[in-house]
């Protein structure tokens, strides 16, 4: 899609009534405010991002946006905030989204300009269904700029409805499945009692989970053991959304596709040169076949080619009748319309595709649960698939704990250092495809957990936190997360990162899955790969388990048996070509460079001892082809 064509407009012009004259845009949620949770989600979609609004402009103006107050006086509504965007907007199109709307779609501005540009409408709007009933979120809107005028002269004639100047411009409408992304917040009330987490299927309690393990000690448990309960105690989202092909990468496949159609439709060439009859074909004598016609990629040619006959064919041409073979063109020579080939150049049957030899119709093209990459992205369109049901995205908050951490832009004081989690954990949840909830940095007080926790869970289906797990004086995470639900906290046989806290917090009938994370920069990343990521795919209803490989070592490595041991290596080719593994320097908990460093974790499994040089050991690459 075309970012560069739409800029982006908040529309944050009201009055707040409703909130008690409080401005809707600038309310508390999840860590921040409402605004800024629309700003990112529109950000990623558009060229820029505008904020219309007619009061606390400075506040606003803190986003870094451009602030727009409404050119048509005295409150006139979002029309009046659409008329100033389309004013000042530099760009053809012009997407609006209300600031109380901080789940709308990632996909909202290209299904929009789709839908317009498939209906050569002037201006697209969202409609979701629900029970059945079409509902349509006028707000949420792409519209052609070159057509403010029309606008204008409805607003100056009083005209206040949003749908009001519909007759004058030619509108379209697309639909979007999941109604809760365009959900809007109104009243305090609401933001309180907002269910954004969906509702995840009602899990197991930890104790009856646990309760299945033949030895179960919180207090040293396996690695295999701690994944196992996760593994069984969450459990996926149930919502589902239509998106269309492209939007469908990097998501989870919702339910089967069967193939509608044979694919190739036809039996057709695999190379340029010349289609004849098997039969033909001589094994000892030069064969001389006269050309009769000429078939091009996607066509047919009514040409039937009798003993002695054959029809030039290019790659993708459909085979002539009676033919099953091609030559290719350069192991022949054709002159005045003859073509000559030696004997045993082809056997029967060669260079030809069969109809429905890569799919046939009705057989499953791609499973439910698969992460769609882009040779499924290929695969759906050659089926002419043009929307994909998928999961919806997960919501992850996750904040960091510490009264030491500084986020970036603070001045460092003495023996404090800089948040460096919250931006790891960003970057492993982007890349697993999560809505995020970045909460910032919670201090080491039980007050400020407890509010973030609670504020957390009822926005997100699943929270990661890092630090006060382990034993240290100022570490109330523990006692606040098991006040807050079902969490246990475990001493797990690994290094590094041994304290986790697991379990479900619930607050107001919200509830989501917890993930207490040690505080230590590489504790955390290990803890994610190796218990968190499984379970938020398993949450996403994808089955995506760890791929891991072997490699030869290329030095011995020290390992006590008895606990599962996480090194930071980096996988190349050795002299013999084979692939060797070379752990990085320091493995130190704290020590980030060495995780930069390395393209891959060797993991030394839980009843292994020391490691010879050239034993092959289990490794996990930290990036795949794409
Ligand atoms: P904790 O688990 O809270 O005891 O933290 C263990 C160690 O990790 C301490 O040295 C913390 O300063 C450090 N740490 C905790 N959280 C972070 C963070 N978000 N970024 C960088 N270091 C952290
Ligand atoms: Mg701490």
């Amino acid at each position: 899609m075309n970012t560069a064509s739409i800029s982006g407009l908040v529309l944050a012009g009201g009055r707040g009534t409703r909130m008690g004259n409080v401005d809707k845009g600038l309310q508390p949620f999840g860590g921040t405010t409402m605004v800024a949770h629309v700003l990112d989600r529109l950000r990623p979609q558009v060229a820029s991002v505008a904020i219309n609004a007619n009061q606390n402009l400075e506040a606003y103006g803190a986003f870094g946006v451009p602030v727009w107050p409404d050119d048509t006086p005295g409150f006139a509504g979002p029309l009046a905030g659409l008329e100033a965007g389309l004013r000042r907007c530099a760009t053809p199109y012009l997407l609006t989204a209300p600031c109380d709307s901080p789940f709308l779609p990632s996909d909202l501005a290209a299904r929009l300009l789709q839908g317009l540009e498939d209906a050569g409408a002037d201006l697209a709007l969202a409609v979701t269904e629900e029970n059945g009933q079409r509902q349509p979120h006028p707000v949420f809107c792409i519209i052609k700029s070159s057509k403010v005028d029309v606008l204008s002269a409805y607003l100056a004639a009083g005209g206040r409805r949003m749908d009001g100047w519909y007759p004058q411009i030619k509108v379209t409408e697309v639909l979007f499945e999941d109604a809760a992304a365009f959900r809007n917040i109104n009243t305090r009330d609401e933001l309180q009692s907002l269910d954004p987490a969906g509702s995840p299927v009602s899990a197991p309690r930890l104790a009856d989970v646990a309760s299945c393990l033949s030895a179960y000690d919180p207090d040293a448990l396996p690695v295999r053991d701690a994944q196992r309960i996760i593994r069984d105690f969450v459990s996926p989202l149930r919502a589902t959304e239509q998106v269309a092909l492209r939007a469908a990468l990097g998501r989870v496949l919702a339910a089967d596709i069967t193939s509608p159609i044979d694919v190739p439709a036809h039996d057709n060439s695999a190379m340029d040169g010349y289609a004849l009859r098997g039969t033909d074909l001589s094994p000892d004598a030069e064969m001389r076949l006269r050309v009769i016609d000429t078939v091009y990629a996607g066509r047919t040619s009514g040409a039937v080619p009798g003993p002695g006959e054959c029809v030039r064919i290019m790659t993708g041409g459909v085979m002539p009748a009676g033919c099953d073979s091609v030559v290719p063109q350069e192991f022949v020579t054709e002159s005045g319309g003859v073509m000559v080939m030696a004997p045993g150049t082809i056997r029967a049957g060669d260079n030809r595709r069969l109809a429905g030899e890569d799919l046939k119709a009705g057989s499953a093209a791609l499973r439910k649960g698969k992460v769609i990459r882009p040779a499924d992205l290929g695969l759906l369109a050659s089926l002419g698939v043009a929307e994909v049901p998928v999961r919806r995205r997960l919501r992850v908050a996750f904040f960091s704990t510490g009264d030491e951490l500084r986020s970036i832009g603070q001045p460092l004081d003495e023996g404090c250092v800089y948040d460096s989690n919250r931006y790891t954990i960003y970057g492993m949840l982007t890349r697993l495809g999560c809505d995020i909830i970045d909460m910032g940095v919670v201090r080491d007080d039980p007050q400020a957990l407890e509010d973030a926790l609670v504020d957390a869970c009822e926005n997100a289906d699943a929270i990661i936190t890092s630090g006060g797990v382990s034993v240290g004086a100022a570490d109330y995470t523990k006692q606040i997360m098991a006040k807050l639900g079902d969490v246990t906290f475990w001493k797990i046989g690994m290094r590094p990162g041994r304290p986790l806290a697991f379990g479900r917090i619930a607050s107001k009938g919200h509830s989501a899955f917890l993930f207490g994370l040690p505080g230590n920069p590489v504790a955390v990343m290990v803890s994610f790969y190796f218990f968190a990521r499984e379970a938020l795919l398993r949450m996403m209803g994808a089955e995506a388990p760890l791929p891991l490989l072997k490699a030869r070592s290329a030095a011995p490595i020290r390992k006590k048996p008895g606990r599962t041991e996480y090194q930071r290596g980096v996988l190349s080719r050795g002299a013999d070509g084979q692939p060797e593994v070379k752990i990085t320097g320091s493995q130190g908990s704290g020590i980030l460079r060495s995780m930069s460093e390395a393209n891959c974790m060797v993991v030394l499994q839980d009843e292994q001892g020391s490691v010879q040089a050239g034993e092959m050991v289990d490794v996990l690459m930290f990036e795949g082809l794409i």
